[in-house]
């Protein structure tokens, strides 16, 4: 089949059907699921969690959830930058770090991962974060290699010595937002970055011996193909370690709005599909990987093993956990945060006991993100039951959209389905819900709602 042929194929039969819904993260998420956690049960679910990590490695994720301005792609803004409740939440952070490891969760285990994310970690100090980091330490030992990453605003990282800073207290990895150098778009979004500045942050950072990432965006409001080929262009130059090409998902009310006023900002669905075919070629074509087509971890060693199902014990406010069996999320309101805190308590909110189905439902869509996809023996290993069998109704369909192949004992993207990964784990993840019943559906992400995936 042409190369032409096979793309038209994802087109009509994935890529059209969901381009128009909310992406999640790329992980199984069953809202509907949740059980609500009163601070009296911890003991349990210490206990539950505690079994549910045989794993001698964990990935730990720290959030940040303070910005200095809203961008108009932002799935979720935050909170406003504040010293004083910046103060606060930096101290219920630590404490609840302490809280957590006083329950012997960390016995024994080894940090694979650690990642600041937000919101903006930048928006607090190096010393800060370099306390997170040393409470970290204290609760469990780092493993060889251990990749320790944050998120940074760029305008933060043209502050002198800030970047030696980051490396001093150990950080070893940096991802910058930039999402465009196309200026006009950036004015739109509410951000400001040139491509001489992410020049700048990206020889500093490389200078001072830590790796780059730079988060980049499809489909923002104007973006032309002509756009998307400059800044390809322009990454070339700069070169960073690593390179992340995500789609807008239309989910801001600000956004929502400024699409009403102007109905002709928006990228049609047949310019946003020749978008992602043209960066993820790139990206191939360049050596840079990401979902869809990591083959190890030496460009994001967190996303690596995360995808490997390596467990993840997240802190701060709005976070959320995953071990194989169990997944649960803190409070997200910060007062509440703070003050199950102070009772020396943890903050969890909610808890999902996954079903085994569930769970092999959760190894296919994170492994299927994996160059080397979903190894057929080690799920019946696992599971007990062949995968083929399992999923069988849905292997066939991304067979017959060209997206999957069985190849060498394992179930895998083709070239093509990779460079469409979002929409291949949208498609998963719809089966997995319909599973439980027909009446689960997605809102649009046209409608503004927020990150909600179902009525
Ligand atoms: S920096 Fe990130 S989290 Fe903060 S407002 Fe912008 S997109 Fe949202």
């Amino acid at each position: 089949m042409s190369k032409a042929a096979a793309l038209d194929l994802i087109r009509k039969n994935l890529f059209y059907g969901s381009t128009d819904y909310t992406k999640n993260q790329p992980d199984l998420f069953v809202p509907h699921k949740f059980r609500m956690l009163a601070p009296s049960q911890m003991d349990g679910f210490v206990a539950t969690l505690r079994e549910s990590l045989p794993e001698p490695e964990v990935l730990i994720y720290v959030h940040f959830p303070f910005c200095f301005s809203e961008c108009l792609f932002c799935n979720s803004f935050p909170h406003q930058v504040d010293q004083a409740i910046q103060q606060e939440y930096l101290q219920s952070l630590l404490r609840e770090m302490e809280i957590l490891a006083a329950y012997g969760v960390f016995a024994g285990k080894k940090a694979k991962g650690i990642y600041f994310g937000g919101g903006t970690p930048t928006s607090f100090s190096n010393a800060e974060l370099g306390a997170v980091l040393e409470k970290i330490k204290a609760m469990v030992e780092l493993a060889e290699g251990c990749s320790i990453t944050s998120e940074a605003h760029p305008a933060t990282l043209l502050v002198k010595n800030r970047v030696e800073g980051l490396r001093a207290i150990g950080i070893n990895r940096l991802s910058v937002g930039c999402q465009t150098f196309d200026q006009e778009i950036l004015r739109i979004c509410n951000r400001k970055n040139t491509a001489a500045q992410l020049r700048q942050i990206v020889d500093s950072v490389k200078g001072a011996g830590l790796a780059i990432n730079i988060d980049m965006m499809t489909g923002l409001p104007g973006q032309s193909m002509a756009s998307v080929r400059n800044d390809l262009v322009i990454l070339e130059t700069i070169r960073p370690d690593a390179v992340e090409y995500i789609r807008h998902e239309i989910v801001n009310p600000l956004a929502v709005e400024l699409y009403k006023q102007n109905p002709d900002l928006v990228v049609d669905s047949d310019t946003l599909f020749a978008m992602v075919c043209a960066t993820q070629e790139w990206m191939a074509a360049q050596g840079y990987e990401q979902n869809g087509s990591f083959s190890d971890d030496r460009q994001w060693g967190y996303r690596f093993h995360w995808l490997n199902e390596m467990p993840i014990i997240a802190f701060g406010s709005r976070t959320r956990s995953y071990t194989k069996t169990i997944c649960y999320d803190k409070h997200e309101e910060l007062s509440t945060y703070f003050n199950i805190i102070k009772k020396g308590l943890l903050p969890v909110g909610r808890s999902i006991a996954l079903t085994p189905k569930e769970q092999m439902y959760r190894s296919l869509l994170l492994r299927l993100q994996l160059k080397a996809g979903l190894d057929i023996q080690q799920f019946r290993d696992r599971f007990g039951q062949d995968p083929r069998e399992v999923f069988a109704a849905i292997l066939l369909k991304l067979e017959e959209f060209g997206c999957l192949v069985q190849v060498d004992g394992s179930v895998r993207l083709t070239e093509y389905g990779a460079y469409f990964v979002e929409d291949v784990c949208d498609y998963i993840t719809d089966m997995a819900l319909r599973e439980e019943s027909e009446l689960l559906v997605r809102t649009p992400h046209s409608d503004g709602g927020t990150s909600a995936r179902l009525d």
